[in-house]
């Protein structure tokens, strides 16, 4: 999940990094009095996700209230790279004597987190990087811990800058690495970090990208995933993936591949898919119970197609799930079953004892068939 500037510098700020201190804003009125609050001149900087806002115009200095008007109409509502701004943030000018890099990314190849710096700063750094090569200073590091200050002093050894400005770029770039890790980033970006006319070191602008598979870890972080419906958050609790829809039949999958081409084949009869669900792997037969539960009361929802391919999932805990559901629940609507793989036979027999309709050996077409001519009162 890639966050806005301002949410990325909140995370460099808590690190201990020098950011100034903004506001967000999402209309002129407002920037004017946080430009009269910061002080002028300030920065109106347009809150997308969208590299590049500089270039786009999306990042202007603002000399007086006028400006600070005309800046943030013109700003926001404008389109860059596809993205509709709709919030600004205002910042205070800074007096920049020195545009430089410091990255942090995952490296696929090396398995391991990789640090970047640049007196490069504030200009493309991929073209810095494809064009002169040696100016992109570069060092892994391991996983479990930043490296240490003496090793980013090493890296930065030979670049031309007095030791005490060394040494307060090497502690951002410790608290940068740590940042990174701490936030489960798969990048962390100050670009520029500056040097300012006083000769203090100040970080301009955050790109951060938390690693998806860790947003349960980094709960505040995730307001905008926030399951919506008392649905959303039920499937949320039991780890599987619930989308609604708009047609009649729900579609639950072991495998979201599986529950796109089961819903694609429903959507070719006279009916469509009204929710999608993957289960996952291993899936008990408690949440099995909860899943169909959660589906079934997808408004629209007339009848359920369950397709099972057992390879982590057994299809025997599965196959009691959904008995147990249908016999707590008596939901009075057709449930169709498709399962096979790890334990077919003995979930096919429990379906088979509770009268639950299921196809053995045959494929998934079939499966839809059944289901769509039960609901159509052929059955
Ligand atoms: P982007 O990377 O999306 O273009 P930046 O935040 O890096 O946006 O801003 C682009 C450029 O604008 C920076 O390289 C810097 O020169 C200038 N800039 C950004 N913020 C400030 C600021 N607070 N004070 C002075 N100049 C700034
Ligand atoms: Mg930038």
């Amino acid at each position: 999940m890639r966050l806005f500037e301002h949410q990325g510098k909140e995370i460099l700020r808590a690190a201990g990094i020098p950011v100034a201190q903004g506001q967000v804003v999402a209309n002129p009125e407002e920037a004017l009095l946080a430009a009269k609050e910061i002080g002028l001149p300030v920065v109106v900087k347009a809150q997308v996700l969208a590299g590049g806002r500089g270039k786009a115009g999306g990042v202007k200095i603002a000399r007086d209230s006028n400006e600070v008007c005309r800046f943030a109409q013109d700003i926001l509502g404008m389109a860059i790279k596809g993205e509709t701004c709709r919030e600004l943030l205002i910042d205070p000018m800074t007096d920049i004597a020195t545009e430089l890099y410091a990255g942090v990314t995952l490296d696929p190849v090396a398995g391991a987190p990789l640090l970047m710096f640049s007196h490069r700063g504030g200009v493309d750094i991929e073209e810095v990087a494809a064009t002169s090569p040696d100016d992109v200073l570069k060092m892994h590091f391991s996983v479990l811990a930043p490296p240490p200050q003496y090793k980013v002093l090493e890296l930065l050894g030979h670049l031309d800058f007095d030791s005490a400005t060394k040494l307060k770029i090497a502690r951002v770039v410790v608290a940068l690495a740590k940042a990174y890790l701490e936030n489960d980033c798969t990048t962390l970006e100050i670009n520029p970090l500056v040097i300012t006319g006083e000769g203090e070191v100040a970080a301009l602008d955050a790109k951060a990208v938390i690693d998806d598979s860790a947003l349960r870890r980094q709960p505040h972080r995730c307001a905008a995933e926030e399951p919506k419906t008392e649905l959303e958050k039920r499937a949320r609790d039991i780890g599987v993936q619930y989308v609604r829809l708009d047609g009649d039949v729900a579609v639950l999958a072991g495998g979201a591949g599986l529950a796109m081409a089961t819903m694609d084949m429903v959507n070719y009869t006279a009916h469509a898919a009204g929710s999608f669900l993957d289960t996952g792997g291993g899936i008990s037969s408690e949440r099995t119970a909860e899943a169909l539960r959660i589906s079934m009361s997808t408004p629209g929802v007339k009848g359920a197609l369950i397709n099972i391919f057992g390879g982590i999932n057994n299809c025997e805990i599965i196959a009691r799930g959904v008995v147990d559901f249908l016999e707590s629940d008596k939901p009075g609507l057709p449930v169709v079953v498709k399962m096979r793989g790890h334990s077919q036979d003995e979930g096919w027999t429990l379906l088979e004892e509770h009268g639950v309709p299921f196809i053995k050996y045959g494929t998934t077409e079939e499966a839809v068939r059944l289901l769509v001519s039960t609901m159509d009162g052929e059955n």
